[in-house]
């Protein structure tokens, strides 16, 4: 299902967070990780879709949040 990966800063489990906007004009969806406070956020907007989907929503942060993490590789346990 869903895999949040660790901060790729301080590598503490991080929270999803799902804020609803005002009025339901838009959700708001965080990850942010308690230890060093570093935050994805993507807002998405319901009406604006007949087949809204949450899941579809949280996948795409999820994902962002994943891609981020990626980027910041280091070889460890290379020893020559
Ligand atoms: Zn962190």
């Amino acid at each position: 299902m869903i895999k949040l990966e660790k901060c790729p800063h301080c590598g503490s489990d991080v929270i999803l967070c799902k804020l609803n906007g005002i009025t339901y004009v838009a959700y708001e969806f965080s990850i942010v990780c308690p230890g060093c406070g570093l935050e994805t956020k993507i807002s998405v907007n319901p009406n604006a879709n007949c087949c809204f989907d949450m899941g579809k929503a949280v996948d795409e942060i999820v994902e962002k949040w994943n891609r981020r993490e990626s980027t910041h590789e280091h070889d460890a346990g290379r020893s020559d």
